[in-house]
């Protein structure tokens, strides 16, 4: 998934937790680069069932119909990007807020988008350099 101007999240403006901090709203819709993809996996897939002789069932042409709810799946990264304008993303390139610069998003968070592939080895490899350029900013004394 690429990010989209209709999938982000916000402070809700009238639900709070049992702290009453205002809780985060997630909004979000799927593009049609993502629409197009659910429909050709079904075609491809029922092309390959059929050609080694399976008995494949008709694939949904209306990739709507193909892909799963928004939030279902496990892999859910992104709602904090990473990005080089501190107007359009919440961390620069280090995971590092460009608006609290000694508070880092070590997690999914920080992802501009959402590769098909398994997320934790990159967030972890991400963590590890955002963590080196720390403590080089605080032996700088930039921290
Ligand atoms: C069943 C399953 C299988 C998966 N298999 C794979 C796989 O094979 N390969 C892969 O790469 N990824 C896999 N994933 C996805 C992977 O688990 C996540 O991408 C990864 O854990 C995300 O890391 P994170 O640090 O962003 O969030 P999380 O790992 O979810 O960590 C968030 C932490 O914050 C804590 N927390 C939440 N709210 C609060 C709060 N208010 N205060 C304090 N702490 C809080 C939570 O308890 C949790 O410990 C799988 C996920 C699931 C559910």
């Amino acid at each position: 998934m690429i990010p989209n101007e209709n999938s982000f999240c916000d402070l809700d403006p009238s639900v709070k937790d049992k702290w009453g901090i205002p809780v985060l709203r997630f909004h979000w819709k799927w593009s049609e680069h993502e629409l197009k993809q659910a429909a050709h996996m079904e075609a491809t897939f029922a092309m390959i069932i059929d050609a080694i002789g399976g008995k494949a069932k008709k694939p949904e042409a209306d990739g709507a119909k193909a892909i799963e709810p928004g939030g279902s799946i496990i892999h859910e990264v992104g709602g904090a990007i990473m990005g080089a304008d501190a107007k359009k993303s919440v961390t620069n390139q280090w995971n590092q807020c460009w608006e609290v610069p000694n508070l880092l998003l070590n997690d999914g968070s920080a992802f501009c988008s959402n590769a098909d592939k398994n997320p934790t080895l990159t967030i972890m490899a991400l963590a590890w350099r955002a963590t080196d350029h720390l403590v080089e900013e605080m032996r700088k004394g930039n921290l």
